[in-house]
């Protein structure tokens, strides 16, 4: 019998749809639009987007991003100065999460990405000639100097630290963002460094932000993440030694926590964690079902 694989290896899976950058030849399905709005009237804020079955305006640019279900899926990029297409209806993307199946969710974050990338590098950022897209690829390219920007993926780690042996009395490190609008304990997370690997990154950040040392740095899945435009990279490690100190400015609070007292709840004198939308939702959850 083959070894089984680590319980929670793959909890994210990034394989709901393909993610294309041209409509397969030939294609006769139906057409999907997410449009992604910043019309000046739209009272949601930048990250609404809306999906249809049209376009509103030939003239808006479009970009192919992929194929989910035999359908075939546009980000539809909606001038800022034009009047919001979905008189309303246009969803901020954290909650449209609630609505629609995950493939549908990733590809409206795609969708927004697509669109946000388009419309900050409409300049060549060494020589400032206006762009064009870059013929058989998702690119834009500047005709002055050849420079190609392409769609920005910026690699995050987020990690788990545990204390302990697995079983009942493991603990684990949770901390309150400054940044969180709400009471809320989660795992550690941060960017990449140029020229740095994501396991060093993840010791990097958890000395950094709470203090303590880590190690046995364990990849647990992935999950892109379009806030702006990153790759969360889930990591499990355990605790050496240290106490902890909280980063100033970066972290507000950080604790052990143990299962009972994660299951518990807010209400019940426990601690809030973060809903599973996130890959730090999903790792704090896996660990629960331990
Ligand atoms: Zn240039």
């Amino acid at each position: 019998m083959p070894p089984t694989p680590d319980s929670i290896v793959s909890l994210v899976t990034t394989s709901h749809y393909e993610a294309l950058n041209e409509i397969p030849a030939g294609f006769e399905g139906r057409h999907r639009y997410v449009n992604v709005i910043t019309a000046s009237d739209n009272p949601r804020g930048q990250n609404t987007v809306f999906v249809d079955d049209r376009v509103e305006h030939e003239s808006w640019d479009r970009y192919f991003i992929g194929l989910l279900d035999g359908e075939a899926w546009w980000a539809v990029d909606v001038p800022p100065d034009a009047a919001d297409p979905s008189y309303g209806a246009g969803v901020d993307l954290r909650q449209f999460h609630a609505m629609v199946s995950e493939g549908e969710w990733l590809l409206a974050a795609r969708a927004l990405q697509t669109a946000e990338w388009a419309r900050t590098h409409r300049f060549c950022g060494r020589c400032a000639t206006p762009t064009h897209p870059a013929p058989g690829e998702r690119g834009l390219t500047c005709p002055q100097c050849g420079l190609v920007n392409y769609p920005r993926v910026a690699p995050a780690m987020i990690t788990l630290v545990t204390r302990g042996e697995m079983g009942a009395d493991q603990e684990v490190l949770l901390a309150r963002g400054a940044r969180f609008p709400v009471p809320m304990y989660s795992c550690l997370a941060g960017f990449v460094e140029p020229g740095e690997d994501l396991e060093g990154a993840v010791i990097r950040e958890v000395k950094e932000e709470v203090g303590v040392d880590v190690d046995d740095v364990r990849y647990v899945g992935s999950q892109p993440w379009p806030f702006p435009h990153s790759l969360m990279v889930g990591f499990r490690c355990n605790y050496v030694g240290g106490d902890i100190v909280c980063e100033e400015g970066e972290i507000l609070d950080a604790q052990w926590y143990t299962k009972d007292q994660v299951r518990a709840g807010p209400e019940a004198g426990g601690v809030m964690v973060p809903p599973t939308i996130s890959i730090a939702g999903k790792i704090i959850q896996s660990w629960l079902a331990e």
